[in-house]
């Protein structure tokens, strides 16, 4: 080795599964040299390690397979719909010999050391023989299921008799007849070996930590009407896979479990269960991940199947899950395993209600009782996603290695690079799609980013590229967003690092889908390597930034309206504009059920009668009362406009939400808006009892202009020595006509509310000259002696500074202001009950600050 030369290699890889054989073809393709280290003795991986008995994938094969060499595609044929381990290996073994893979690969080798030398600009790995190598960039392809969980159970080296684990089974097969056998473990490992191995054991004991969903795979020959799908049009259809959400293309679900009648959905779920595919039960409404209610129903659904195929109705109940929604640990497909349970020599030891003791030398000891065996299964699983990558003592700049510095959680962008680790790439690591996805969609998709991401690299002039921290915080913060707004993290599961005593508890894959992260991966090339460093002998390029911002329900959302094509608001009339507002709010999700809404009229400021609607709460009363604003910049909107927010916030903030309509310009132009704003603040607080609400100070709040019309009849109040107010909530609202603020420029297109629209808000509203008026402009009056503040704001939103600048002007004044600012939401974002789950946490603090305003108000009534 003489680094004078360079490095030995241009890639080293770990790992001669699909994603390491992948890479070789690909980097000889591009005339690179590339070496890979495999601990096993020939290629495969998953597939070369675990030879248990009913070993099989549970992606269909003609998915699960690679789709990069069209030849292969045509030549090789798969036996059935899920392909058993021996076939699987014989085509990746296929694959091998075909492009003469083996070449360049180091068997029965394991890298035990990377380390990152910054003076050469290189790695240094080092093998378990002693060998170094030196590469200029350095690849883990070592799996996100290869590293087998290490045994947590007492005692566990003490059994005389054989034992054996799912994930490294003999060569040579393991004959049971005649034995007595037990399990541990009811994963997909033990739930695809448990019917096998229970025909040739004279008796078997399952324990069971865990009880899991898993549903039939109706496995044989492929299915015509696959065939059919992809018949002629194999190309089309493989690209469909890689724009799909879980890397198999499936039309997306359009309606929530709840728009069905149960006679619609138990046939829907029949159906799945009849069709016998992982996404076919999982994938039939929108909302079986993220609702906890509709999970309930598929989970009901498989629950009483179980109960209907086992006969003993202890176990069936013991073989119910309860403990996690359905799909949130990896789901299974099995051939006959709760039929198993029906054998007489087939029993199930719970071991939530008798927790083993310990392994003894004869069997296994729980709580309640003894078992002898003649030999033990371990199907424990996997210490998935890191496990792997953080057992090679990977040093990056400055001596971190990857295993401190993901002591509190793996930290990635793009769930491929790592800061502070040049050069380096992990193939699906976490934060990647990875195993929620057809794993192969995503191998393939990492090893050609890897290629392109060299090629790009040196084609500027650089040799080493990693990522910045602010990328990668900011991908962290959009993987952990994806996650939270679906019901995964509520699962103690491997996808969670649960299953592994001390591994941190971050959820781990990417949830937001197969082809989302490849478009943002696509954008961060197109953007110049958005989030990298990229230095060279001559110079270096820091293109620093982050690629996700927006909150992941709401970006789907604008991307939706962004495809709608809809003409720009402000390009319509006002008539025209409000039907079409009219006919969105026909569309969205109503909001949740109040006690009561009684719909009436007051006496505007002109004495024309206005419209307002009251919501009562489903509890006792006299209860504290909310004047309510719309928003619809003065032009736009109804006290029924804002229904499924004031609904929402009549039930967190247990208040009578009262929404007061206000005269709409261009018809009636300023100050009629706020003018009606006080007329609505003095007939609301003497009507108050009549109501059915408490007496005393009201709190006021509105959203957008309705911010604006709360805003300013505080001021007109004070001004006119009443009526006394309790709390101002303003939701995002319009404090000043100033368009020189910075959130104007950053925000002025594509997120809902534009540049272009409040010019027209503006237009239709108020004169010129009327702009500056504090009855316009809040911002511009005198701000003393208002009573408290809660200002909303949102990142993506043009008002967003004029609303933090609103609340330091408050405080300035000497009043009790406070900015709740909400990172990747928009505008709109507040009033999306039901849309936005992540949005949520803003109407929460909303009503927490009418609830905290009512019950000082308590104590000044006191
Ligand atoms: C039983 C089972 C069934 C599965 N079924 C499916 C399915 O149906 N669909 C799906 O999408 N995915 C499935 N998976 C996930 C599966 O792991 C991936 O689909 C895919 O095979 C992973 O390929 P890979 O090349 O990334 O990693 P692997 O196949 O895991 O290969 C990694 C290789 O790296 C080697 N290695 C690791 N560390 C070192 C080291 N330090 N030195 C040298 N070598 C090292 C290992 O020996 C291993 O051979 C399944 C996994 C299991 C365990």
């Amino acid at each position: 080795m003489n680094e004078q030369r360079g490095p030995d290699h241009d890639v080293v890889a770990v790992g001669a599964g699909f994603a390491g054989m992948y890479l070789i073809h690909r980097l000889r393709q591009l005339g690179r040299n590339v070496v890979v280290f495999e601990a096993g003795d020939d290629v495969g991986g998953t597939w070369y390690w675990n030879r248990y008995p009913g070993a099989r994938c549970d992606i269909q094969s003609v998915d699960y397979s690679y789709s990069w060499d069209p030849e292969l595609e045509e030549e090789w044929t798969w036996s059935e719909r899920y392909a058993t381990q021996p076939e699987i290996l014989r085509y990746a073994q296929h694959v091998a010999d075909k492009h003469d893979l083996r070449r360049d690969i180091r068997f029965g080798t394991s890298v035990e050391q990377a380390t990152w030398d910054e003076d050469a600009s290189l790695w240094r790995i080092r093998t378990d023989g002693g060998d170094e190598v030196t590469c200029r960039y350095y690849v883990m392809a070592t799996g996100c299921l290869s590293m087998p969980k290490t045994l947590d159970i007492a005692g566990a080296e003490s059994f005389d008799g054989p034992t054996y684990f799912t994930s490294r089974w003999p060569h040579e097969g393991v004959d049971f007849t005649g034995m007595k056998i037990g399990v541990i473990g009811t994963g997909s490992s033990g739930i695809q070996s448990i019917p096998i191995m229970a025909q040739q054991a004279e008796e078997m004991v399952v324990f069971q930590r865990t009880p899991n969903f898993s549903m039939p795979a109706h496995n044989g020959p492929v299915r015509p009407e696959k065939i059919e799908t992809i018949a002629g049009r194999r190309a089309e259809y493989r690209e469909e896979a890689r724009w799909s959400r879980g890397g198999v293309p499936l039309p997306p679900p359009e309606l929530s479990v709840f728009q069905a009648t149960p006679e619609e959905r138990e046939e829907t779920f029949e159906a799945g269960w009849a069709q016998g595919e992982l996404f076919s039960l999982f994938n039939a409404y929108n909302d079986l991940l993220i609702n906890p209610a509709a999970n309930e129903v598929v989970s009901e659904f498989i629950r009483n199947k179980i109960r209907s195929i086992v006969e003993d109705p202890v176990t069936a109940e013991a073989l119910c899950p309860t403990n996690h929604p359905a799909a949130t640990k990896r789901p299974c497909l099995d051939s006959g395993y709760f039929e198993t349970f029906n054998l007489p020599h087939v029993s199930l030891v719970d071991l939530r209600a008798d927790p083993i003791s310990s392994i003894t030398s004869a069997g296994i000891d729980t709580a309640s009782r003894s078992f002898e065996f003649d030999a033990i299964v371990f199907a424990t699983g996997f210490d998935a996603m890191t496990g792997a990558l953080v057992a090679v003592d990977i040093a990056g700049r400055d001596g971190v290695t990857l295993k401190e510095k993901w002591e509190d959680g793996p930290k990635t962008y793009l769930g491929l690079t790592v800061e502070g680790f040049p050069n380096f790439f992990a193939i699906t690591g976490p934060g990647s799609p990875s195993v929620l996805s057809n794993m192969m969609v995503s191998i393939e998709q990492h090893v050609e980013l890897i290629c392109d991401s060299i090629v790009d690299l040196e084609a500027d002039g650089f040799e080493v590229m990693e990522p910045t921290r602010t990328a990668e915080d900011g991908w962290i913060t959009h993987v952990n967003d994806c996650a939270d707004i679906t019901l995964y993290p509520r699962a103690n599961s491997w996808y969670m690092g649960a299953n592994v005593p001390g591994k941190p508890r971050v959820f781990l894959p990417y949830v937001g889908g197969v082809g989302p992260y490849r478009a943002a991966c696509d954008e961060v090339r197109q953007r110049g390597y958005l989030g990298f460093e990229r230095r060279g002998p001559n110079g270096s390029a820091c293109n620093d930034g982050v690629i996700r911002r927006v909150q992941p329900d709401v970006a789907m959302v604008l991307e939706m309206m962004a495809e709608m094509g809809l003409p720009p608001m402000e390009s319509l009339n006002p008539d025209e504009a409000r039907a079409f507002v009219a006919a969105s709010a026909e569309a969205r999700p109503p909001g949740p059920e109040v006690g009561e809404i009684v719909d009436g009229t007051y006496p505007g400021a002109d004495g024309s009668s206005l419209e307002y609607r009251l919501y009562r709460p489903d509890s006792p009363g006299p209860h504290p009362v909310v004047l309510y604003f719309h928003g619809g910049g003065w032009v736009l909107g109804s006290a029924e406009s804002d229904d499924p927010l004031c609904r929402d916030l009549c039930v967190q903030s247990d208040a009578l939400i009262v929404s007061c309509n206000y005269r709409h310009a261009p018809e009636a132009r300023f100050p009629a808006a706020v003018d009606d704003g006080f007329a609505a603040l003095q007939w609301v607080t003497e009507n108050a009892e009549a109501l059915g609400g408490r007496p005393g100070p009201v709190v006021l709040a509105g959203w957008s202009a309705g911010g604006n019309v709360a805003a300013v009849t505080c001021q007109t109040a004070r001004d006119a020595g009443g009526p006394a107010i309790a709390g101002q909530v303003l939701i995002t609202p319009v404090t000043d006509c100033d368009f020189t603020r910075p959130s104007y420029s950053e925000n002025a297109q594509g997120y809902v509310l534009t540049r272009g629209l409040m010019d027209w808000f503006w237009d239709h509203y108020a004169d010129a000259a009327d702009r500056t008026d504090p009855r316009a402009s809040p911002i511009r009056g005198d701000l003393a002696d208002l009573p408290p503040a809660l200002v909303v704001t949102c990142e993506f939103d043009p008002l967003r500074d004029e609303g933090s600048a609103y609340v330091d002007a408050l405080r300035a004044a000497g009043v009790d202001a406070r900015e709740a600012a909400f990172r990747g939401h928009v505008h709109t974002s507040a009033g999306g009950v039901g849309m936005f789950i992540s949005s949520a946490p803003i109407r929460q603090e909303i009503a927490s600050a009418l609830r905290s305003f009512v019950s000082a108000q308590e104590v000044v009534a006191d």
